[in-house]
């Protein structure tokens, strides 16, 4: 392998975005190819014996066996640093790969969590059932309000979890208010970005310790692949995830990293259109239906704190109707727009969260969490925002709205 322009961060630091995102962790093989090549390999060989010791005792770099590193893993690695404007990256098989290892390299029998209330349905299985089974003890509360948060803190709470904005209810938590709660409290703050992307909420400036990625969302944003990544200091890295997924063994394939790698080049531009494209069909629902919530307009209740952390207003839209008949009668109607539980793909995907991804949350913290009978969650995608509203309106006319 060549050391490329990209790999280098020194050089790479003075890049803009669109560059690193293009460029960036890119590392040619001998043949020089121009798109970064896919390492298939579990293995790797070593020219001599002491070669091999060298490598294991740490005083020679270089790959020795892919759950630990792999050269196209390592450059989705190094991209996504620089995206972020993190130290280092891991990249994991999923997102609930990435959360999971995540808290369980940070938390102990004995430690305590604060959780944000609205999460997606799996982290808050983790967070309420999960976790508490190894002796973590878990305290959920609602993401809206910081002061929630230094309520909850007690002498063993050594992490903060949230999602902003939060899946599918779209609440919005300050992370910068959250953090230096926690970091008073001697609390690592981890945020779940997936439904932001670096592209339009960056939490590690806003004071957070570690971002983690469903890099199966708006990252790969296709529908292809799943994939997960964390994204922190290179301390905590190496010395708490990595004790732990070393050993684990989370990790993404190569043929995944390349697939997330290659979208990477495109996510800005993905991004931006898909936000303009969901802030159109906000625009057309409001009014039109009895309940929306989308942070790009200023009915969401919590829009200028929104507009303070993120650059636009995302990709999804919560739908309020009166209830699940309403709900299923709409997305029965859909001719255009799939009926999917996915997010941040290029296709505009619609989905009803009570009967599907938070089936598994009990209905009481369904209710609690903000989840009606009558939502639904719209991702909205690519398309021709014209050609979506159209489907949306004939389908709102097929239920009598
Ligand atoms: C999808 C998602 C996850 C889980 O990611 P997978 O890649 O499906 O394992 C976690 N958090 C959020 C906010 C998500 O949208």
């Amino acid at each position: 392998m060549k050391r490329r322009a990209g790999q280098d961060r020194g050089q790479t630091a003075s890049w803009k975005p669109a560059t690193r995102a293009v460029r960036g962790g890119t590392a040619r093989s001998e043949f020089g190819e121009t798109s970064e090549a896919i390492f298939l390999t579990s293995g790797f060989s070593y020219d001599n014996a002491g070669q091999a010791a060298a490598r294991f005792r740490g005083d020679e770099k270089g790959m020795t066996y892919s759950r630990l590193q792999n050269p196209t893993v390592e450059m989705l690695e190094e991209r996504l640093c620089l995206l972020e404007g993190a130290e280092a990256a891991r990249v994991s098989a999923s997102g609930m790969a990435a959360m999971s290892a995540t808290l369980l390299s940070t938390l102990s029998a004995g430690d305590h969590l604060v959780a944000g209330r609205a999460l997606f349905g799996s982290c808050r299985v983790l967070v309420d059932t999960i976790l508490p089974r190894f002796g973590i003890q878990t305290t959920v509360v609602d993401g809206r309000d910081p002061e929630a948060f230094r309520r909850a803190m007690r002498p063993n709470t050594r992490a903060v979890f949230l999602e902003t904005p939060a899946n599918p209810t779209l609440d919005i938590v300050d992370v910068k208010a959250v953090s230096d709660i926690a970091h008073d409290a001697g609390a690592l703050v981890i945020v779940d970005n997936a439904f932001a992307s670096p592209v339009v909420q960056r939490p590690l400036e806003l004071g957070a310790d570690i971002v983690a990625y469903s890099a199966t969302k708006l990252m790969d944003g296709q529908g292809r692949v799943l994939a997960g990544a964390v994204l922190g200091p290179a301390e905590w890295m190496e010395k708490t995830y990595m004790a732990f997924a070393r050993h684990t063994g989370p990790v993404l394939s190569a043929f995944n990293a390349w697939v997330i790698l290659k979208s990477l080049e495109t996510l800005e531009m993905r991004v931006t259109r898909a936000c303009e494209n969901a802030l159109a069909v906000a625009r057309f629902l409001e009014g039109r239906v009895p309940g929306l919530l989308y942070p790009g307009l200023e009915s969401h209740p919590q829009h200028r704190l929104a507009m303070a952390q993120m650059s636009a207003g995302g990709t999804i839209i919560a739908i309020h109707l009166p209830g699940r008949a309403e709900a299923h009668g709409l997305l029965d109607a859909l001719q255009l727009i799939d009926i999917s539980n996915n997010v941040g793909d290029s296709r505009t995907l619609m989905t009803h969260p009570a009967s599907t991804t938070h089936y598994s949350v009990p209905e009481n913290v369904r209710a609690e969490m903000g989840i009606g009978e009558g939502m639904l969650r719209l991702s909205v995608g690519l398309e021709d925002k014209d050609d979506l509203i159209g489907d949306l309106d004939q389908a709102l006319r097929a239920i009598g709205l």
